[in-house]
């Protein structure tokens, strides 16, 4: 049975209630009252709950996230919805007085040298008595003074990019763990200029990434952010967690236009215009426009029947696997004081655990003072299967390897377990080209538009960007529709 609509009132899809898909809706509902355009927006999200990525969950007074923990202040988006919202009071920063980073080297944990920004050096004295990094590899480092940068288009693999400038050292034990850590990524596959753009133009504008990066601090940071008031920190979060930004905007979003629990399995061209969506459940929708804000291994099973050609190039992107695991001990428990934001394991440690995050110190309000919270990271290009391990089989890994690491002998009193399933989308050298091929297909689909973690960015600001846009793109084509609609 096909539900049916009015002439007059516009009824538009969104595929996917993470966030990309949240803020297209509150974006639409936006633009229908700003162009005046009768709408009626609805989210068909599969799971029972909103949010996809983001998981938060209090557990007693614990707060624990599954998914993301905080965004990049620098990409603005996420922090201006927040504030749109009325979070504004919730926004937090991290507790940077304690913001350190320690690097597996040799089984040890030994801090990221005081001003390496990213992967870049730019405090001479803390990097110079700084014992992670060798003296060849130092003197290494800086040739990147010397090397003249590359004045070509190409994409290159962050690994060519970072062993061209700053040797296979840093490579190793700083960009590996850190850079190819934030996507999941492989650094011998994962693209420079779609994931880290702005190391070529800190390379092309400046010489040296050293210089550009001293150039940039100098002149405040070049953050888009710098001018709003509130954290000022690097990354923010939410006082309640993550998970606050998904709840306020579902609040903000009204009665009826969330529909959880209506998985879209199948869409179909309409005669003259628009789209059908056919749920799991056997109903069938009609629409006049639809955006795809689900990851591109779904999207291109949706679009499989509407455009081959598409369909194959979202099939293209390929998908990794992770899991975290959070622990709660009690304070008195551990052997060695949480001085810091926890730490990263470069591949050629050969472990298991790819990083720790030290929750407790890096946020305030997570747990009592007297509890600390520790997540661990497994999984990841080259190690998926440990994803799959048993939950005991995972605790045990896991506590091993801090207890190697940490001298950690206590067992938490607490423990959750998130696997992340085909969850992390690479961006693979050539994926700016990949993505103006499915660029031009979609435009072969009017109404039809794709935003999310898998295109334009996977952090929460970029998706969130990625939603905002698609809503508004969507919403001119409305008015363009409306306007040459017979009187
Ligand atoms: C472990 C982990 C840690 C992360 N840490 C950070 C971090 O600290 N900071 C940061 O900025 N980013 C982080 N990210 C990345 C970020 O969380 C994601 O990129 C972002 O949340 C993705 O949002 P999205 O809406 O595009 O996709 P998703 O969150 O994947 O949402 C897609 C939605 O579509 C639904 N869906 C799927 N199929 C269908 C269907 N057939 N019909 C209807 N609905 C469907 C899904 O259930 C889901 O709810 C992290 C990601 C993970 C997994």
């Amino acid at each position: 049975m096909e539900e049916y609509h009015g002439t007059n009132t516009h009824k538009v899809a969104v595929v996917g209630g993470g966030i990309t898909g949240l803020a297209a809706a509150h974006k639409l509902q936006e633009q229908g009252q700003q162009r005046g355009i009768p709408l009626e927006v609805t989210v068909y999200e599969k799971l029972a709950t909103l949010g996809g990525k983001i998981a938060t969950e209090k557990h007693g007074d614990l707060t624990i996230e599954g998914g993301p923990d905080c965004f990049l202040r620098q990409k603005p988006w996420a922090a201006q919805l927040a504030r749109q919202i009325g979070l504004a009071d919730q926004l937090m920063g991290t507790n940077d007085d304690r913001r350190k980073t320690f690097v597996l080297n040799n089984g040890r944990l030994t801090p990221l040298p005081d001003g390496v920004m990213l992967i870049i050096p730019t405090r001479i004295w803390p990097f110079v008595t700084s014992g992670l990094i060798s003296w060849p590899g130092k003197m290494r480092m800086g040739m990147d003074l010397l090397i003249p940068p590359y004045q070509g288009e190409s994409d290159e693999s962050i690994a060519d990019f970072v062993r061209r400038r700053l040797g296979h050292e840093a490579l190793d034990k700083i960009a590996e763990p850190l850079l190819s850590g934030i996507h999941v990524s492989d650094p011998e596959e994962q693209s420079l200029l779609a994931t880290f753009p702005r190391f070529r133009t800190l390379e092309q504008k400046n010489g040296s990434l050293i210089k550009g990066m001293l150039a940039q601090r100098r002149n405040g940071g070049g953050s888009h952010a710098a001018q709003e008031s509130g954290p000022t920190s690097i990354f923010i979060t939410l006082r309640e967690g993550v998970g606050q930004l998904v709840d306020a905007l579902q609040a903000s979003l009204g009665p009826g236009v969330l529909q959880t629990g209506k998985a879209v399995i199948e869409i179909q061209r309409r005669e003259l215009a628009g789209y059908t969506l056919a749920l799991q459940d056997g109903s069938r929708v009609s629409v006049d426009a639809i955006l795809l804000a689900t990851p591109a291994n779904v999207s291109t099973q949706l679009v499989a029947g509407l455009l081959p050609e598409l369909s194959n190039l979202l099939a293209a992107i390929r998908f990794v696997s992770t899991a975290t695991i959070s622990l709660a001990y009690r304070k008195t428990d551990l052997t060695r004081p949480l001085d810091g934001f926890g730490f990263v394991v470069p591949q050629r440690e050969k472990r298991r655990v790819s990083a720790c995050t030290w929750v407790t110190t890096k946020f305030r309000y997570r747990a009592p003072d007297d509890t600390a919270i520790l997540r661990c990271f497994v999984g990841g290009p080259g190690q998926e299967d440990t994803v799959d391990y048993e939950d005991a089989d995972l605790l045990d890994l896991v506590g091993s390897e801090l207890e190697r690491f940490m001298g950690l002998r206590a067992r938490p009193f607490f423990h959750r377990i998130f696997r992340w399933h085909k969850s992390h989308p690479q961006y693979d050298v050539g994926h700016l080209n990949h993505m103006q091929k499915i660029n031009d297909q979609v435009l072969r689909l009017p109404g039809l538009y794709l935003a999310g973690s898998s295109y334009d960015g996977v952090g929460i600001p970029d998706c969130i960007r990625q939603g905002q846009a698609a809503a508004e793109k969507m919403a001119e084509f409305l008015q363009l529709q409306m306007a040459l609609r017979p009187a």
